[in-house]
Order: structure tokens, then C-alpha cells, then sequence
């Protein structure tokens, strides 16, 4: 059965690059929408195409402070000066370059759109591809990221009286959102990620649970190098699902950066795609509304087929869908196509990474399951 599903992209998009050396390529929504379409996966039954549409000053300031969207602002004019340098604008990460303003409210603006269509009962699922830019802090661009959509999704559904469950899949910490809700007991997040002494940004260790009201609502999942499918879906099942359990939230926002397949060149994991699909099944198991952002993923096509994996798991087409689009799909061809082939895990790979997996999901149970009543 197809899920009523917002893709969520325009043209517009395609304005704004960021410098050419620079790893995060924006070229990736447009290749992801692209084979998407190519599937039969962006119109018909349920799914729709929509533009975003820019994040209000007012939607911004519901994480960003004034002072830091003016300096962003000013520095996207190409008036950029100390005190932007200060809050992390203009730096290799996150350089300066035109336009950088309104390609980062178009994108938050995109994730909220999906939020709102989603708070209004018209979706059950979105999906913003160019969105995910979880480093960004309050007053601070961080590791690529400018404005934070994602944490700004959070906020909108909390508003709204939700209980949100963040989970983010990045091979990377997802501190700005985590940091974001760090003393609340009304958004959950949950991140997996490679070991924070071997990856930016250097945080995200088990012990890190939340504080106050929303100790034991910051879970962190830190990965050991060469972390591969069983591993990682071994961890996901002994600590998300039960926390999700727990928690039952009224909605999924999900981080889907697509870093942590197999090769990507910035990190170590060694998963393939079929993680991806997994883990959107499981959160579509328990029936709630999923609002999906990109992330990173710096092996272009990797990243480019793991996330129409995701898209095409979310919106509900799966192999037993015999017509999508009106187009009959050649069912064992395009599972095959965007799915990743199995990889063979070594024993000595099994061994360095096993040990680290389960000292991970110990630590997690003994220090926050009892506050969930696990
Ligand atoms: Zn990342």
C-alpha cells in the first residue's frame, strides 16, 4: 500500500552551490529526485513532488539567534567579517559563498514544509533530501551546516504538543540537535555514530544522557571503526526499539545522512544500504507519521541510491507492488538496483568490532533504560 508521501524539491534548489573543493555536494537531491522518478516513485498513488518554501525569521529564531542570522545573512551579501568568523561562519567547513543565506533558509524551510503537511494530516511521510544539517548550533555553523532544520523540525512538532522521536543514522554525532533538546523530556534523541575520538565533532560518548528534565532523553550510540550490518542493526534493535517503546511518540523525524555506508570517504563504517531501508521499516512499524532529511554522505552515488532506497521504502512502494506510476516494474531488477550487496564481514573484523557493540548497549542500558521504566 502506498503511504501519502510528500518528496519534497524544486529547481530552485539548484541555484546555489557551495565552493567547488568543498565536500558537501548539492548535487545530491537533484540525482536522488532524478532515479526516483525514474522508479515511478514521485507521482501516482499517494506521493507527491512539493517545493519548499523559505523558513520565516520567525521559524528561524525558533533556534537561531538574531545575531548570528544577521551575520549569516551579511556574510551571504559578501560583507563578512570577525564576528561571523566568531560564530564559526567563513571557516574550510563552512565557507562563505553566494547566496549561502537563502540556500539555507530554502532548505530549512524545506524540512519545515514537510513538518507542517505532516501536523496538518495531509502526508504521513516527507521527505527533504537536501535537508539534515544537524551540526548547526544556535549561534554557531558547524561541520557544513548553517541553519538547522532539523532541530527547527523538532520544535515546530513540539509546539504542537508532540512527543518527537529524533533519531539520527549520520555516521557523524547529531550534537546540534541533541544539544538543542538536552534539558527536555519532550523530544527524544536518539544518535548513532562513529566514535567521537575518531570523528568530528569529538562528542556524542554514551555517558552524554541529557540533563535535568531531559536526563536519560539524550541516548548516544558510538560506533566502532568497521561497525557493519549485524553490528549496527544488533545495537539499533537493543536500544532504539525499546526506547521507542517506551517513549511512544507521536512522530519521527529522522536524520538519514548516508555517511556511514561502506566507503564513504570522510569515515570509517562499513555498512551497506539495506541498514537504511531496515531501519525506516522498523519506524514504520509502529504507525506514525515520518518526516525524513538528508544528512551527509560524501560517496555521491552511494548516497544517491541509499537515500531512493529510503524514499522508495517510506513512500510505501515495496517488491510486492506489482504497478507504480502506471509503469509495471521489473520487481527483482529494481530491488536489486538500489538495494547493496551483502558484505562479507571477516572474523577478525567481527572481533574488534563486537566487543565495542556490546559494551556500547550495556552502557546505554544501565544508565538510561531505568529511567524509562526498561
Ligand atoms: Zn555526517
Amino acid at each position: 500500500m502506498m503511504r501519502k508521501s510528500a518528496f519534497i524539491y524544486s529547481k530552485e534548489l539548484e541555484k546555489y552551490h557551495y565552493p567547488p573543493e568543498h565536500p558537501f555536494n548539492t548535487i545530491r537531491p537533484r540525482k536522488v529526485r532524478e532515479l526516483v522518478e525514474s522508479l515511478g516513485l514521485l507521482s501516482g498513488e499517494g506521493i507527491r513532488e512539493v517545493p519548499p518554501k523559505s523558513a520565516t525569521r520567525v521559524e528561524l529564531k525558533k533556534f537561531h539567534t538574531a545575531r548570528y542570522l544577521h551575520a549569516l545573512k551579511t556574510a551571504s551579501d559578501n560583507k563578512w567579517d570577525s564576528d561571523a568568523l566568531s560564530m564559526g561562519i567563513g571557516t574550510s567547513d563552512c565557507p562563505v559563498f553566494k547566496g549561502m543565506y537563502e540556500y539555507s533558509v530554502l532548505v530549512a524551510g524545506g524540512t519545515l514544509v514537510g513538518a507542517k503537511l505532516i501536523l496538518s494530516n495531509e502526508v504521513d511521510a516527507a521527505f527533504n533530501p537536501s535537508g539534515g544539517l544537524h551540526h548547526a548550533g544556535p549561534e554557531r555553523a558547524s561541520g557544513f551546516c548553517y541553519i538547522n532544520d532539523v532541530a527547527l523540525a523538532c520544535m515546530v512538532f513540539a509546539e504542537a504538543g508532540k512527543k518527537v522521536l529524533y533519531l539520527d543514522v549520520d555516521v557523524h554525532y547529531g550534537d546540534g540537535v541533541a544539544y538543542a533538546f538536552y534539558d527536555r523530556s519532550d523530544v527524544l534523541t536518539i544518535s548513532f555514530h562513529e566514535n567521537p575520538r575518531v570523528l568530528f565533532p569529538g562528542t556524542g560518548f554514551a555517558d552524554e544522557i541529557g540533563q535535568g528534565l531531559g536526563k536519560g532523553y539524550c541516548v548516544n550510540v558510538p560506533l566502532p571503526v568497521g561497525t557493519y550490518d549485524d553490528a549496527y542493526m544488533e545495537a539499533f534493535k537493543a536500544i532504539a526499539l525499546p526506547l521507542i517503546g517506551a517513549f511512544k511518540p507521536d512522530v519521527f523525524v529522522i536524520q538519514s545522512g548516508a555517511d556511514a555506508l561502506a566507503g564513504d570517504p570522510l569515515a570509517h563504517l562499513h555498512l551497506t544500504n539495506n541498514v537504511y531501508a531496515d531501519i525506516i521499516e522498523h519506524l514504520l512499524s509502529f504507525h506514525k507519521p515520518v518526516l525524513m532529511a538528508g544528512g551527509g554522505g560524501y560517496n555521491i552515488d552511494n548516497t544517491v541510491r541509499a537515500w531512493a532506497l529510503a524514499w522508495s521504502v517510506l513512500c510505501g512502494a515495496d517488491s510486492s507492488c506489482p504497478a507504480v506510476g502506471g509503469v509495471m516494474l521489473q520487481t527483482t531488477d529494481w530491488q536489486g538496483g538500489l538495494r547493496d550487496r551483502t558484505l562479507v564481514i571477516s572474523s577478525q573484523q567481527r572481533e574488534s568490532v563486537e566487543p565495542a557493540i556490546q559494551a556500547v548497549i550495556n552502557a546505554i542500558k544501565l544508565k538510561v533504560f531505568p529511567i524509562h521504566g526498561l
